[in-house]
């Protein structure tokens, strides 16, 4: 199994724990130099770097970090990362307290699970924050556009790669066990508008739907994404 997986021309997934249940992602820059999307739990920078030498590369090389959002199973490697490349991260500006604090924006208390996770620790390590980033805006060297899709953190992100038609959804929509479905909903920060603001990603052009938990849909990526905006689903019951 290699550490970073072809998804299409100058993009990779990087499973960052067993079976795919939490990927990063490492995409060419223009200037051949690399950009990280995510970083896994606080474990995973090892696999990251092992991702990066397979691609002949080294944690110099990477010149962006950027966060789809600051929960501690993409945000927990920021740190050590950011330290290993020399580089800030590149946040959502509505998410660049919660990474430089090293703390994950609130749950959804609608929920009972949300409300019984309140006192458990979901923090990580803070990072530093090279940049803040802004919906519509162009991550130039990355040739990676910023789609802002609130709900499940303030500042959540979804990306797409355009050059490769290659859309990383974040945690706006999950496929794990290859079944698309919602994240947990009461680990949002607002599960109504999470569920509103997924629509935008039934709009955008792309083939290849990537998820930050579970494995690529190629092809028929945009098509899988719409059939679940018109059926969606819950992980499982009170999820
Ligand atoms: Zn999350
Ligand atoms: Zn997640």
């Amino acid at each position: 199994m290699p550490a970073a997986i072809a998804i299409g021309p100058g993009i990779w997934r990087v499973p960052t724990t067993r079976w795919d249940l939490v990927n990063s992602f490492v995409v060419r820059n223009t200037d051949g130099s690399l950009t990280l999307v995510d970083t896994g739990l606080r474990q995973a920078p090892p696999r990251i770097t092992a991702a990066l030498a397979e691609l002949d590369a080294a944690p110099a090389d990477v010149t962006a970090i950027v966060l789809t959002h600051a929960h501690s199973d993409h945000a927990g490697g920021a740190a050590a990362l950011a330290t290993m490349t020399g580089r800030g991260v590149t946040a959502h500006e509505a998410e660049v307290s919660a990474v430089r604090e090293g703390r994950a924006p609130g749950r959804d208390e609608g929920f009972r699970l949300g409300r019984l996770l309140r006192r458990m620790p979901d923090g990580f390590d803070p990072a530093p924050v090279a940049r803040a980033m802004v919906d519509g805006e162009l991550l130039a060297d990355a040739g990676l556009r910023v789609h802002h899709t609130p709900g499940h953190t303030p500042g959540h992100c979804s990306l797409l790669h355009e050059a490769s038609g290659t859309l990383i959804t974040g945690d706006a929509i999950w496929n794990m066990r290859s079944r698309r479905t919602w994240p947990v909903l009461a680990f949002c920060t607002d599960a109504a508008q999470t569920e509103r603001t997924a629509t935008l990603l039934g709009d955008l052009e792309y083939t290849t739907a990537a998820f930050t938990h579970g494995p690529e849909i190629r092809g028929q990526g945009r098509e899988a994404i719409r059939e679940f905006l018109a059926h969606p689903r819950r992980l499982g019951p009170g999820l």
